[in-house]
Order: structure tokens, then C-alpha cells, then sequence
């Protein structure tokens, strides 16, 4: 059978492992550090990706390669390229490993993101934050995830600085937030599951509830608006595209080119889920049924969480799902569970 490459070896990448496994794919992960994906792909490659005959050998023994982790350094993804394809395709990796061109995409393409500004030094920040006044929230462009390189400015006066080129964005006042799960397939056609509600607790996701209980009309928005950005991109995968819900409309946050922790309820709520969606899409088959047949909330098992494991395995209607990650740090992801409401 085909052989399914996969760039980072963390949960998600584990999580498709077993969703292509299950459809008779091989899969081979690339990973330089520690893989909680290796003990179930197929093979696993542990080096850096400045390492040419690593990545070489990885491509060359692989059908198509995708990725779980949009930080892959440019060099090693023209090599990779130059062997073989790569779904989603360099351009949306390009677009969102960096916030600034994330957001000048996104207007771009006739969206509304929270007001932003380039930071590019610190020299920057006075005349940003007056500009758009507090609060206000600076980013680092590059590689922050669960709410780290953020800083939060309560005044304009505030001069902390994230130590990285940054973007600052005007504090949406927000009464929800949510996320389309899209997925576009490599003929073009495009699905999306059911938005779900968002609750993050120190920038970090705790819960997933779909139904999310807004009027459908906001949710259709927030699907076309999805679907809008994959054909843009001619993107082939899944997405995940987080929104505010404000009074003024549909605010775009941030969109991830990969599968998306606020999608993992679809593992209980769907006949296919999120990672098999993904699968399906990257190896040219056609998408699958998304459509949500249960109400689930998804919890997040962060860090000393895991003490409430043998609790959540008797519970009833509860999918427990574990990463296999040795040591339970504060604020580390080491496994969700899906409770059938
Ligand atoms: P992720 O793990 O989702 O990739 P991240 O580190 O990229 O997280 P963001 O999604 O940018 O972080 O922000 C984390 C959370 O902080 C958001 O879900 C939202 O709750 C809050 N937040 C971020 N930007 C804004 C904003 N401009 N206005 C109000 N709240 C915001
Ligand atoms: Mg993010
Ligand atoms: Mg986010």
C-alpha cells in the first residue's frame, strides 16, 4: 500500500497515524524531537530538519507528505518538495507560520481580523499601540501556540516586549469564540464539520461543545467564510479556522493548516472523523461523511488533569483518549476526552 509522510510526530500526528492505518496506508513521521506518534506509525524518522540525507530518505521512501506542525523551516521543505508533493500546499504553510502574512491574506481576501499592526522591533510598539490603543495584545509572528509569545497591554503606556518581530492586535471583545473543521479534497470539493464552541482558560483550549448554540445563520457565515479561505489557498486537507463571535459580525483569530484540538470531538460525533478526513483528502480520495450525528463536549486533559484518568475510564459515554507522553507538566496536552452529551 501507499505510504503516507507525516512532518511532526505529536498528537495529532499520532492520531493520523491511526486514522491511515486504519484506511491501509503506511505512515513514516519526521520528527526531531520526541514523538509520541512513533509507537504507532510504521516508521519514524528522529532528526533535525537541517539533516539533507534524513529528509532525503524520508521523502524518497513516501508517496505523498503532509504535516501536523506548520513551524518547518523553508530549506527543508524546498528539498522535500523537490522529491515529493506536499499537501496542504507551501503557500498555506507559507501564509500562517507567520501572523502578519496570515492576516494580510486574510483581509486581503475581503475577511475582517481583529485591527493589526506590523511590530517588527521594539522601536515599534509606541506608535502601534497608539494607533490602536488598549487593549490590545502583541504576538510574536512566528511559532506561538496555547497562547505563548503573547503579551497583554491593559494600558498604552505598557512597553513589555514579546523579544521577537511581533504583531499587535486592537482586544476583541468577544461573547464567543468558535472554529470551522473544513476540509477540501484534491478535486476541489469542500466540506466542513459542524462549528463548535470554544472555552480557552490561560490562552490554552479547555473545552469543544458542539451543538455550539448560536443561531445557524451565524454558523452558515462562518462555514462560507471557511470555505472561502481553503479555495483561496486551492488548499488540499483540513483546516482549522478559529473566529470570534462579536456584534458586528464574524472576526477571523487565526487559522491552523493542519488537523485542529478543536476538532477532535469529531471522533465522537461523526462516521469520519477529522483525521480520516484529512487522510482521505492529502491521498486524493474522496471526503467522507462529516456530518455530526451526536452532541459532544471535548475536554482537554492538561497536565495534572491525568489524575482524574481512572475517574473518566469508568464514566459512562466518555471516549477517553491518552498521547502516551512520559511526564504530566502544567499546561502540557496529554490527552482529551469526548463525552457524548
Ligand atoms: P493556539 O494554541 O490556538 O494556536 P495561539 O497561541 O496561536 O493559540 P491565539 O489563538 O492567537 O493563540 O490566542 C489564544 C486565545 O487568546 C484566543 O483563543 C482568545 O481567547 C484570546 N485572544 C487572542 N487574540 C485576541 C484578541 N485580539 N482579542 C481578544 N482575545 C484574543
Ligand atoms: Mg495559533
Ligand atoms: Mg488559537
Amino acid at each position: 500500500g501507499a505510504t503516507i509522510g507525516i512532518l511532526g510526530g505529536g498528537q495529532l500526528g499520532r492520531m493520523l497515524s491511526v486514522a491511515a492505518s486504519r484506511l491501509g496506508y503506511r505512515t513514516h513521521i519526521y520528527e526531531p524531537g520526541a514523538a509520541p506518534a512513533g509507537d504507532v506509525a510504521h516508521r519514524v524518522t528522529n532528526a533535525p530538519y537541517e539533516d539533507e540525507a534524513a529528509l532525503r530518505a524520508f521523502a524518497g521512501s513516501v508517496d505523498v507528505i503532509t504535516y501536523e506542525f506548520e513551524n518547518v523551516p523553508t530549506a527543508a521543505l524546498d528539498l522535500l518538495e523537490s522529491i515529493r508533493p506536499i499537501r496542504p500546499n507551501r503557500r498555506a504553510l507559507a501564509v500562517s507560520q507567520d501572523r502578519l502574512t496570515e492576516k494580510d491574506f486574510l483581509t486581503g481576501i475581503g475577511l475582517t481580523t481583529a485591527p493589526y499592526r506590523n511590530v517588527e522591533t521594539e522601536a515599534d510598539l509606541p506608535a502601534a499601540l497608539a494607533e490602536l490603543g488598549a487593549p490590545a495584545i502583541l504576538k510574536t509572528r512566528r511559532m506561538g501556540y496555547d497562547g505563548k509569545g503573547q503579551i497583554r497591554f491593559k494600558d498604552a503606556d505598557s512597553r513589555d516586549w514579546t523579544g521577537a518581530p511581533s504583531v499587535l492586535e486592537g482586544f476583541v471583545d468577544f461573547s464567543a469564540e468558535i472554529s470551522v473543521i473544513v476540509a477540501r479534497g484534491a478535486d476541489g470539493q469542500v466540506a466542513a464539520f459542524d462549528p463548535g464552541l470554544n472555552v480557552h482558560r490561560e490562552g490554552i483550549l479547555r473545552t469543544t461543545t458542539v451543538p455550539s448554540g448560536l443561531p445557524q445563520a451565524l454558523l452558515t457565515d462562518a462555514v462560507l467564510m471557511a470555505a472561502r479561505i481553503v479555495n483561496a489557498l486551492d488548499y488540499v486537507g483540513v483546516m482549522g479556522v478559529e473566529l470570534f463571535v462579536t456584534p458586528g459580525g464574524l472576526i477571523v483569530n487565526e487559522i491552523a493548516p493542519r488537523v485542529h484540538n478543536s476538532g477532535h470531538w469529531t471522533q465522537a460525533g461523526c462516521a469520519v472523523d477529522q483525521f480520516e478526513q484529512h487522510i482521505r483528502a492529502v491521498a486524493g480520495l474522496p471526503l467522507g461523511d462529516g456530518q455530526r450525528y451526536a452532541d459532544v463536549e471535548m475536554e482537554n486533559l492538561i497536565g495534572e488533569d491525568m489524575d482524574r484518568v481512572p475517574e473518566l475510564l469508568r464514566a459512562p459515554r466518555v471516549q477517553v483518549h491518552l498521547y502516551g507522553k512520559g511526564e504530566a507538566r502544567p499546561g502540557r496536552k496529554m490527552g482529551h476526552v469526548n463525552r457524548l452529551l
